[in-house]
């Protein structure tokens, strides 16, 4: 199997041809081995346009809504940034690449081991982590100037919209159970903020104070 030919045809096929155009992001997803963050047996589905189980009931994210909700975020290099729902630490691999520091938090602590293990293969020194509820954010490393929830939550997490700086933005699949729509919230320099919802979709849960109970 070809990585290298299925990554080039993943971007082409499912990034750039759906409105994906921020550069920098392109070149990260089209070098980052994204087979490498999959189970060894799902190797040669990495690059399919779908989301793939990565073990205790999670799954690593479509690579088209990874890219999306990247987008979203803005980043320009230099930004400090939090993920809550490392899972296979693809997500937080490539804003490794596209901002100054990561910060990600995952509740499930063998999903955590295994991503830690594959930044330290990858050289990713710039990603801090922990195992934690991270619906509540990371109040000791605020304030951010993005944050990604790449899980489903029932209504916006206001722990998380307090720990944006002036300007930051957030984004967050909300709904129920089932199906959300990615919500990006932006903070206002005067300490308030908007909200706009836009693309359908579906995460796995995100279980917390903050999100649904189990
Ligand atoms: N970003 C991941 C990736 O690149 O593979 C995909 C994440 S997966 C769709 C959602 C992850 O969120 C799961 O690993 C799950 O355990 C985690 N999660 C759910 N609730 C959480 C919480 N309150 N704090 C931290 N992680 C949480």
């Amino acid at each position: 199997m070809n990585f290298d030919i299925s990554r080039k045809r993943m971007v082409e096929t499912q990034l750039v041809a759906r409105g994906i155009t921020d550069r920098r992001l392109i070149e990260v997803m089209l070098n980052l081995p994204r087979h490498m963050f999959v189970q060894e047996a799902m190797a040669s589905q990495a690059y399919n346009d779908t989301s793939l189980p990565i073990g205790e009931k999670q799954t690593i994210s479509q690579p088209y809504m990874v890219a999306l909700m990247t987008e979203m975020l803005s980043l320009s290099g230099k930004e400090r940034v939090l993920e809550i729902g490392t899972g296979s630490g693809y997500q937080a691999a490539v804003l490794s690449k596209l901002a100054g520091r990561v910060y990600t938090i995952e509740r499930i602590p063998s999903l955590a081991s295994r991503s830690r293990k594959l930044f330290d293969t990858l050289g990713l020194t710039n990603i801090s982590m922990k195992i934690d509820d991270g619906s509540v954010g990371w109040a000791s490393e605020a304030p951010f100037d993005a944050i990604i929830v790449t899980a489903g939550a029932p209504e916006v997490p206001l722990a998380l919209v307090q720990q944006l700086q002036p300007d930051g933005r957030l984004v967050v699949p909300v709904g129920d159970q089932v199906s959300q729509v990615l919500n990006l919230v932006k903070r206002s320099a005067d300490d308030g903020f908007t909200v706009e919802a836009s693309t359908p979709c579906r995460f796995v849960k995100l279980i917390g104070s903050e999100g649904w109970s189990q």
